[in-house]
């Protein structure tokens, strides 16, 4: 069966891996000059789960999205993949809530998630902190960037190849998958493009001893070769993609007011914005596009790509091979593109 890609991100290539470990013939189309010219574009990123209180479809979508992302990056080279561990600090009351509760509602094993107290945080980290955390130790970051060189290692590909009329494409199904460029296609869903900026900063003598991923209104990565990411702007309805000074200085900051003198000489040394695009609810859209039989959708993968985009490849991998599906109906009727439809 051929299947037509539209986009060379994540969710169009791991869509393009799971198909062709499948038996599928998959061939990804992307507009721009490289595989991941878009948001997928970034040398380093956190497979962090959306964690929501309460234990629901959107908790059991990132749960299995996680568990298969661990067993997937084993098996996969040059991905940069460091799982040094997360620790999701309090930082606040509601989000201090929010992951006790996850905690209690995910029920995992302590040796993948639990509550730690600000000491045993610091220890963990490596450096002073001064908030209690939500650990997972097989947290971790990888690089999208080659991720979606490692997903599409023989898989044919066209670059500098747009799609513009997907009735062109002489293929048994299609699937958009090409970011905020969805609503060109799909104009009734409710997508919105949401700007964000990555830096890159040189370590401190302080911050070089960080051995976890810090996650909190932002993140920061450990150092490798003596270089810290950070991460990452949120600006909602900005699709602007140019570089600005004082995302920088957002990112920097953020760190600061999580502990204070940790952003202290952080010297910006890069940094990369692009844009991701987001539904109203903040969930991805995944499956068939309403009113179709042959075009599919994987899209608004929001902050949270890395997993969503693999796990969204397996749904669909099975949908259009006609499988048991991977996740249970209640997940896919909330990823379902058919979900903003009005009742009336
Ligand atoms: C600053 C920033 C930091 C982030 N950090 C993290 C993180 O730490 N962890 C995490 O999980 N996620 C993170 N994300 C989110 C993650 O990067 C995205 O969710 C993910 O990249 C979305 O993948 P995608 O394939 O849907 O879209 P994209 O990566 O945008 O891919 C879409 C592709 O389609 C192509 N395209 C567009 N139109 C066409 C067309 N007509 N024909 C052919 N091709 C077309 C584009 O060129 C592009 O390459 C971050 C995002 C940003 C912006």
């Amino acid at each position: 069966m051929k299947v037509a890609i539209v986009g060379g991100g994540m969710a169009g290539c791991a869509l393009a891996y799971i198909l062709r470990q499948s038996g599928a013939e998959p061939v990804v189309y992307e507009a721009g000059p490289t595989l991941a010219s878009g948001a997928s574009g970034n040398s380093s990123g956190l497979y962090n789960p959306r964690f929501s209180a309460l234990r629901g479809s959107e908790s059991d979508f990132y749960a299995a999205a996680y568990s298969q992302a661990l067993r997937c990056f084993q098996t996969l080279e040059d991905i940069d993949w460091n799982p040094c561990g997360s620790l999701h600090l309090m930082y606040s009351d509601k989000i201090a809530e929010r992951l006790r509760r996850t905690a209690e509602n995910w029920h995992w094993d302590p040796a993948h998630m639990r509550l730690v107290s600000t000491d045993e945080a610091s220890e963990i980290a490596g450096i002073t902190l001064c908030h209690e955390a939500l650990y997972l130790p097989d947290g971790g970051s990888v690089s999208p960037e080659k991720l979606c060189a490692a997903y599409m290692r023989d898989v044919e590909h066209h670059l500098n190849a747009p799609v513009e009329n997907l009735d062109c494409i002489d293929a048994d199904i299609k699937v958009l998958a090409c970011g905020p460029a969805v609503a060109q296609f799909a104009p009734t869903l409710p997508l919105i493009p949401v700007r964000g900026q990555i830096t890159q900063v040189t370590a401190t003598e302080l911050s070089a001893g960080l051995k976890c991923n810090l996650c909190h209104s932002g993140y920061m990565v450990p150092a490798r070769d003596g270089v810290h990411t950070l991460g990452a702007t949120f600006q909602p309805d900005d699709d602007d993609a140019e570089i600005r000074p004082q995302d920088d200085q957002e990112n920097i900051q953020k760190l600061a007011e999580i502990m204070p003198g940790l952003d202290t000489g952080l010297q910006v040394i890069g940094q990369r914005a692009s844009v991701r695009a987001t539904s109203r609810n903040r969930f991805p859209i995944i499956g068939l596009l309403p009113g179709q039989d042959d075009v599919y959708i994987s899209a608004a993968h929001g902050s949270y790509g890395i997993l969503s985009s693999l796990m969204g490849a397996h749904l669909l991998a099975d949908m259009i091979l006609g499988r048991p599906r991977c996740l249970p109906a209640d997940v896919i009727r909330a990823l379902s593109p058919t979900r903003f439809k009005k009742r009336g």
